[in-house]
């Protein structure tokens, strides 16, 4: 079995996604230690506040969707 350890915490990834104000490409860290949340965080790029929204399922993120802020 080849499996490739990363290092750091394996609770968590980084998730590239697009900006839904300015449509850069963003990564932000998401904690797999938790099963499903959303909050809402900042664009680094146009700093804009995106809803974030995800579910995990296995360790792996199931659902992901990044939202204009109403
Ligand atoms: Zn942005």
């Amino acid at each position: 079995m080849d499996f490739h350890a990363t290092d750091g915490d394996k609770d968590s990834m980084e998730h590239y996604f697009f900006c839904p104000y300015c449509g850069e490409e963003i990564s932000m860290v998401l904690d797999l230690s938790v099963r499903r949340q959303t909050y809402v965080e900042d664009c680094e790029v146009c700093c804009n506040p995106i809803e974030i929204t995800y579910a995990v399922e296995d360790d792996n993120l199931s659902t992901f969707a990044a939202k204009v802020l109403e």
